[in-house]
């Protein structure tokens, strides 16, 4: 009996996204039996059942061996040719997960012809004089690849004549990815130079494409300035706290925009599951954050990979000053979040995206199935990347300073049950590997001893620090570590500046950051609008 992937709510789903189809679109599967069977199947199933839902989609099979292959040159099984007729797009590996999403999209943007690359972006790309070959390294849980995989489609059908991709899948092409050392994804190479670790922000993912290099941390020439474009509220940030904070300021009829210049979804789009925000038992944080956000859309706009990089407070507004444009406003919301912190020990940096990690969710997929890898921690995040990691089938050792982990009692009691090991009074002091995580040092604090034990990866999870720079910039009044002091309302120290979710410290909950964001929003209200309700009436 065949395999059936594209089951029936999926199937609603693409119906409807398939009807924007213009063109006609060919999407060629080549596979080789006996090689990645299972991925195989997967991906031969999912073709076949998608090409079902429209009859814009033409479909074809081949096997690798076959005339079409060596044409194309395709030794890896399964590969997923993209409208091989009019460019060079392939997908070594199966469309699984986040990779499945970014493949339905870009075989929409194949069909309508429509990218999601700025004119600006378009105008430059079509300057182009030299072939570029991309290559975006991505995993099926990864929630940062899709959008980078979507700029090198989007680059590609700009400019067919120079441009080729190659999306690779690093689980399933271990060797390739081991060659690269790239363990961590998106990982972005051109003609085989590194250009991008991370999610990109647009304008450095095209200025690597034009030079070949890894982006200079300047702004490329080519933007110009822009704007201005007025709205009420300028939300910075769209993790759960901007995301609520819009759907409150835009109800309460103010105009608003979500700037973002990473990934939507903040460190829940990072988070395996999440099993304490009221109303889900249980749901990966990705899936929380995708519904938080589609009905955040509903009301405003979220432009992601929009950074903003000065703020500028005039007589009762704000000139926002983004990559892309300015923005006069009359309020702002700050929910700039907090970002991993560092281990600071020797090799750390240097083997980062070799089986070095912030992130167990994205990177995680490669080391399932049986690979040794440490998570250093002993809080919530720390067990759940265990519990997580476990789940894949890596072989997981946790590693914590202290003799009792600090994570919640729920999460304790599953680590137990696992019976993943947890090295108790154990400091790392060094991450050691030539080209790739080989070992780590790890000492008792209580013995003195040290041992150097073999590893593939090591996954670390030791809190956060806030993203205060445009905190301090604003020169708002901030506590000893550095997150930003709010009243009650989330006013911070400056009239007109609201903050809330894990910038402001404290309990780093979601339900908190989402609550913080609607309080933000209504004070915001209230502040710019001045309602009948709050207008103080003349002492008698
Ligand atoms: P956390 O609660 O601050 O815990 C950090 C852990 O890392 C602690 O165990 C700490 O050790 C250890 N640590 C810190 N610096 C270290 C260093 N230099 N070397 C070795 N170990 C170090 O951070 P988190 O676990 O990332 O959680 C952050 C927030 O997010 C918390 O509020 C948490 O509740 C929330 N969160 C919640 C969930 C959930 O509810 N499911 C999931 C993830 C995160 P000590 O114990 O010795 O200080």
């Amino acid at each position: 009996m065949e395999l059936e992937i594209v089951t029936e709510d999926i199937k609603e789903i693409l119906k409807d996204a398939f009807k924007d189809l213009r063109d006609d679109v060919i999407i060629e599967v080549y596979t080789k039996a006996g090689l990645n069977d299972q991925f195989n199947d997967f991906t031969v199933s999912l073709i076949k059942g998608i090409s079902k839902l429209t009859d814009k989609i033409k479909i074809g099979f081949h096997r690798i061996g076959d005339e079409d292959s060596i044409k194309h040159g395709i030794q890896r099984s399964p590969t997923v040719l993209i409208a091989p007729d009019k460019y060079t797009i392939r997908l070594t590996g199966a469309p699984l997960g986040e990779e499945g999403r970014s493949f339905i999209m870009s075989l929409i943007m194949a069909s309508t012809g429509m990218g999601i690359l700025s004119e600006e972006s378009l105008r430059e790309i079509k300057e182009i004089k030299e072939p570029r070959h991309i290559e975006v390294f991505v995993s099926p849980t990864c929630p940062y690849c899709p959008q980078q995989v979507l700029y090198a489609v989007s680059a590609v059908m700009a400019k067919k004549d120079m441009l080729s991709l190659d999306v690779i899948e690093i689980y399933e092409n271990r060797d390739i990815a081991e060659k690269l050392g790239s363990l961590s994804v998106p990982q972005t190479f051109i003609n085989d130079t590194l250009t991008g670790q991370g999610l990109q922000l647009e304008e450095f993912f095209v200025s690597s494409l034009i030079t070949g290099k890894l982006p200079e941390f300047v702004l490329p020439e080519f933007l110009t300035e822009k704007g201005p474009v007025e709205k009420d509220i300028v939300i910075i940030g769209a993790g759960p706290a901007g995301l609520t904070a819009a759907i409150y300021a835009e109800r309460a009829g103010l105009k608003t925009v979500v700037l973002e210049k990473a990934n939507i979804g903040g460190q829940v789009a990072i988070t395996p599951v999440v099993e304490n925000y009221p109303g889900f038992t249980s749901i990966v944080g990705k899936s929380l954050v995708d519904l938080i956000a589609a009905q955040a859309s509903q009301y405003t706009e979220i432009h992601q990979g929009e950074e903003v990089k000065e703020i500028e407070k005039r007589d009762g507004t704000f000139n926002v000053k983004t990559n892309r444009t300015m923005y006069i406003t009359k309020g702002i919301i700050l929910v700039t979040g907090a970002e991993s912190k560092a281990l600071d020990v020797p090799g750390e940096k240097r083997l980062y995206g070799k089986g070095v990690s912030y992130c167990a969710v994205c990177d995680g997929y490669y080391f399932k199935d049986g690979k040794k890898v440490f998570v250093i921690g002993g809080g919530n995040s720390a067990v759940t990347d265990a519990l997580y990691l476990n789940s894949l089938g890596a072989k997981v050792t946790l590693i914590h300073r202290r003799d009792k982990l600090r994570a919640e009692a729920r999460l304790k009691e599953t680590l137990s049950k696992t019976g993943i090991k947890v090295m108790f009074n154990s400091e790392v002091k060094e991450i050691i590997g030539d080209r790739l995580v080989q070992s780590v040092s790890i000492s008792n604090n209580k013995t003195g001893a040290v041992k150097i034990v073999p590893a593939d990866g090591i996954f670390i999870a030791i809190g956060y620090k806030p993203n205060n720079s445009l905190a301090k910039a604003l020169g708002l009044t901030l506590n000893e570590e550095g997150y930003i002091k709010v009243d009650e309302r989330m006013r911070t120290s400056m009239s007109g500046v609201y903050a809330g979710g894990d910038i402001t410290g404290g309990v780093k909950q979601i339900v908190v950051a989402v609550s913080q964001g609607s309080v933000a929003a209504l004070s915001a209200f209230e502040d710019i609008s001045s309602p009948y309700w709050k207008k103080e009436t003349p002492a008698k």
